[in-house]
């Protein structure tokens, strides 16, 4: 493989995240870095382990510390010709991650879930505050060695057949080199690559890309696994596929923190989530507690009855939701107004036609966190300059 190629491929193609990324850019071009000395900037695809020889020791006195934890976290980025304007990505951000946790970094656009990653990677630096993985600064090698990630829009070595991708993900974790080859094929097993693993990834669907980039992720068993995205462009297969590794890995120890906007995948699959809105923390706790902080509504099925004379009914108490369906009508109102209504409408001369319980879900919470906010519908951090 043509590992002194990958510094430079990756110099080229990696967009300006660093605050210099410009000069970066132009510092690197110029020369090929040894492997054990590759910017974690130029392997943004890859895990960014570096093949240090340190081994981790634990103190049995002292608690281990958590996989992750974020203190005041704020990031700026600036923007501009002349860099004068700044948006504001993250701000006093507090985030911790026990260890063996699935936790859910869930958020619309534009929230900073993406730059909470980058910071953890140290693709991105925290313009404030203290971020630690496993107790280290993200820079230190000894910390990024035991992560595994996959980036929102992987763009490995196209160039590269699946298989010698995930064994150069490998060999930068420092896996052992006699266990590499099998270890190699039993994740690309896992992720449904086996039949496709020698071909280059140019010629591969992005879902195909999608679960090579996962497979590399995987293939040190890393103690912590930093998902941005893991499902998109995926088919329903797929997705089943990834939430069932994510499942496995959970279940062997590993503990992961996975960024999305599906809602269902955080509800099938994390123990723990945080809403972030526009770069501020709006909610976290574990899902069970978050989804029975709100009593139940009730969707109350109607004929006989148009909107008009049912807004009247509800008077001053309106309803979470009114729908109209095939001529029926369909309202969900907060457990406790549901029979006053009922009875309302039976004497205006209206007909139930049914009534349920609802669970408030992950996403009536994100709505009701994101309305709050007062997130509309322009997404993205605030201008600050
Ligand atoms: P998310 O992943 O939640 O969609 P991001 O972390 O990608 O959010 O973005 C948060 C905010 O930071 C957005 O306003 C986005 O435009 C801005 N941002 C992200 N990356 C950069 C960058 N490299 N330069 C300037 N602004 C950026």
């Amino acid at each position: 493989m043509a590992l002194t190629f990958f510094p430079l491929m990756r110099i080229f193609r990696s967009g300006r995240t660093r605050k210099s990324g410009a000069f970066t850019r132009l510092r690197c071009s110029g020369c090929i870095p040894a492997p054990h000395s590759f910017s974690p900037l130029s392997l943004n695809t890859l895990s960014p382990f570096l093949p240090s020889q340190v081994t981790m020791t634990e103190d049995s006195k002292t608690p281990s510390p958590a996989p992750i934890e974020l203190k005041g976290v704020s990031k700026q980025y600036r923007l501009g010709f002349w860099l004068a304007k700044k948006v504001q990505a993250l701000k006093s951000l507090d985030l911790k991650v026990d260890s063996g946790q699935i936790f859910g970094l869930l958020g619309p656009n534009g929230a900073g879930k993406s730059t909470t990653i980058k910071i953890l990677m140290n693709l991105v630096q925290a313009s404030e505050g203290t971020v630690r993985l496993f107790g280290l600064p993200p820079s230190d090698p000894k910390a990024r060695r035991q992560v595994g990630y996959l980036p929102e829009n992987p763009m490995p070595y196209d160039y590269l057949t699946g298989r010698e991708f995930v064994t150069l993900g490998a060999q930068l974790a420092g896996y052992d080199p006699k266990k590499t080859k099998a270890r190699v094929e039993e994740v690309l097993d896992e992720v449904g690559m086996t039949r496709s693993a020698g071909m280059q990834i140019r010629r591969y669907s992005k879902g195909m890309v999608q679960r090579v980039a996962f497979a590399q992720a995987l293939v040190g068993e890393p103690r912590l696994l930093i998902l941005d995205e893991p499902t998109s462009g995926l088919d329903p297969v797929g997705r089943r596929q990834i939430r069932d590794i994510i499942l496995h890995e959970r279940a062997k120890g590993t503990t992961i923190l996975f960024c999305t906007h599906i809602i269902p995948d955080i509800e099938a699959l994390c123990d723990h989530v945080a809403v972030l809105v526009s770069g501020r923390l709006r909610k976290e706790g574990s899902v069970r507690d978050l989804l029975t902080t709100k009593a139940p509504a009730v969707e109350i099925g109607l004929e006989g009855l148009n909107r008009g004379q049912l807004e009247s009914l509800t008077g001053g108490s309106a309803p979470e939701a009114i729908h109209e369906l095939e001529g029926r009508l369909l309202v969900r109102v907060k457990g406790e107004e549901s029979n006053t209504l009922i009875t309302k409408i039976i004497a205006a001369g209206g007909r139930i036609t049914q009534v349920q319980q609802v669970r408030f879900s992950l996403e009536d919470l994100f709505m009701d966190v994101v309305k709050d906010a007062g997130y509309k519908a322009s997404p993205g951090g605030e201008i600050i300059g």
